[in-house]
């Protein structure tokens, strides 16, 4: 496992992840000197000061809320998917059901506070037989969170899942939004 690894350089963490670790309030600057402060005592390898970027983060959760922090969790998440299907030679698909985990928690959240009903449909992404089978399906939050059928051992994508679930309001056959008390 460990020699098939790719090694990432610091510029190709900024590349690779910037996006996201910009968006936690890591500045390019910040993850160049921060790394120079974290590699000592023989800590050299960059995946690994990734991986520890990853988890720091994970693992924080002040001042947020919840609806936030599954956001934030989620696109950590689907970021170590992809570095460890592109560096690691890793299960990408392992990281992106924890990610869309964390969109289903914040979806039954988001739902609780809505006045509608709220359902989650499935979107599939490309070379994915396994979800596009399943087009047009929908659950409520909760029985999406139970099932979750994305990024499965049945989905057929080679490069990992990348399909996504996508929360919506319920419309009743005129089309129209169905409030949560009224019964069709
Ligand atoms: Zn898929």
């Amino acid at each position: 496992m460990e020699s098939k690894k790719k090694q990432i350089t610091i510029a190709g963490i900024i590349t690779f992840a910037g996006g996201v670790l910009n968006k936690l309030g890591y500045t390019n600057e910040y993850i160049e000197s921060h790394y120079n402060e974290w590699a000592v005592e023989g800590r050299k390898s960059p995946n690994d000061y990734l991986w520890y970027l990853f988890n720091r983060e994970l693992n924080n959760v002040e001042g947020l809320t919840i609806e936030q922090l599954y956001n934030k969790n989620s696109a950590i998440y689907y970021t170590m998917g992809h570095f460890v299907m592109k560096y690691e030679n890793g299960d990408r698909n392992h990281y992106t059901r924890l990610a869309f985990e964390a969109d289903l928690n914040r979806y039954v959240e988001e739902s609780k506070d809505s006045d509608y009903q709220l359902e989650v449909v499935m979107v599939h992404g490309n070379n994915c037989e396994h979800i596009r089978a399943l087009d047009g399906q929908t659950r409520t939050p909760q029985e999406m969170l139970a099932w979750q059928p994305l990024a499965s051992r049945e989905c057929t994508n080679p490069t990992g899942c990348n399909c996504c679930y996508s929360l919506v309001p319920k419309r009743d056959t005129n089309g129209r939004l169905v409030r949560k008390s009224s019964k069709d």
